[in-house]
């Protein structure tokens, strides 16, 4: 994304920056854009920074709380959310509520909170634009038609590196084979989520609030390709697609200059050289997390805070080698059917449906280890 800002200098300055992990890269980025304020992980890193000389008058701040000064420091006009996981929430609601545009990659926000999201982004009429490559797919798809003509949304999936495997097959599948998506490079947790399907119910829920569809009216096909990166159908049966090569400059640069387009210096797509594009059913058998997603929308409330948050505890699990692949579903599926869920009135039900959800699916595990053992 800064290679794209570095690009129109006119066009976009850097506010504010947050950093989780390598330092060196962070201070790198405060070097080149020499933002008013950022956030770091922890005080041991934001002091390592501070005692900089070369980054003198930069506020460098920490945690949670340094989290929401970024978000909402002054004289920023959007906020870039891409922080994986529920931990994205809080500072991008207080980003709207400062009444700050939104460029949203973080999915767990419109999951766990879609409904007190999207009001609050109409009560303080700024913008929420997608920065995921099938809702901005979606996006430039519905411009200039009327939204009562839409009959459904069609989201693409890469159906990630296990495609065609049966939930046999899937059981005995390995760590290292999950991160090798075919397609897309990402973060891990998203790879992980890609290969189980979740990433795009994920999607379904997101798509759901961002675009105000229910969701019997949002499918999923498997284009193998990720060329074609979603779709809208419409009443008179005309289907109007984005396409583009997997590279997420394209919705990153769109997002960030809506409604005009700038160069993003994205691969270009050559479409003779690609050769077939083809799609098919997703396998809802062997990729059960997909159905939970759709389950966990038809339920509302607090459900899908819930199931996402244990998405994130089993992930983890997995990725720790503590639960194998099929697990993963099975126990996000044992947390959802133990859920009795009430519609969230604020974030803090929100984040304590987050908080709910990852017991829950610690307490699955511990059974389902134990169950295990038994055997
Ligand atoms: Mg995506």
């Amino acid at each position: 994304m800064l290679d794209i800002l570095e690009r129109y200098p006119d066009r976009f300055e850097v506010v504010g920056l947050t950093g989780w992990g390598n330092v060196d890269t962070l201070k790198a980025q405060m070097l080149r854009h020499r933002p008013k304020v950022v956030a770091v992980g922890d005080e041991e890193k934001a002091e390592l920074l501070r005692s900089d000389v070369g980054l003198k008058g930069i506020d460098v701040v920490w945690g949670s709380e340094g989290l929401l000064e970024v978000a909402t420091v002054s004289g920023a006009d959007m906020l870039v959310s891409a922080i994986v996981g529920s931990a994205g929430l809080m500072p991008t609601f207080a980003a709207i509520q400062a009444g700050r545009d939104i460029a949203l990659a973080n999915k767990e926000t419109l999951v766990a909170a879609g409904r007190l999201v999207m009001d609050e982004v109409k009560r303080r009429d700024v913008k929420l634009l997608p920065v995921d490559s099938e809702h901005s797919a979606i996006f430039q798809s519905l411009a200039g038609h009327n939204r009562n003509d839409v009959k459904r949304l069609i989201l693409t999936a890469s159906g990630g590196p296990f495609r065609g495997k049966s939930r046999e097959e899937l059981s005995s599948v390995r760590v290292q084979d999950a991160l090798n998506h075919p397609t897309w490079s990402m973060g891990r947790k998203i790879t992980i989520d890609s290969a189980t399907l979740m990433n795009k119910g994920l999607e379904v829920i997101e798509a759901r609030w961002l675009f105000d569809v229910p969701g019997d009216r949002i499918d999923v096909t498997v284009h193998p390709q990720s060329i074609v990166h979603s779709m809208v159908e419409y009443i008179d049966g005309s289907v109007v697609s984005q396409m583009g090569l997997p590279d997420m400059k394209g919705a990153i640069a769109y997002a960030l200059s809506y409604p005009d387009r700038i160069e993003a210096a994205p691969p270009f797509l050559d479409l003779a050289a690609v050769g077939q594009l083809t799609f098919e059913e997703p396998d809802m058998d062997a990729f059960p997390a997909l159905g939970l997603c759709y389950r966990a929308m038809e339920i509302g409330g607090a459900a899908p805070a819930v199931l996402s948050a244990a998405n994130e505890v089993v992930v983890e699990a997995f990725l720790d080698e503590k639960i194998g692949f099929t697990s993963m579903a099975a126990v996000m599926e044992a947390v959802l059917d133990s859920h009795s869920s009430s519609e969230p009135s604020s974030i803090a039900d929100v984040l304590r449906a987050d908080l709910w959800g990852r017991d829950a699916a610690r307490r699955e595990m511990e059974n389902l280890i134990k169950k295990v053992a038994k055997q």
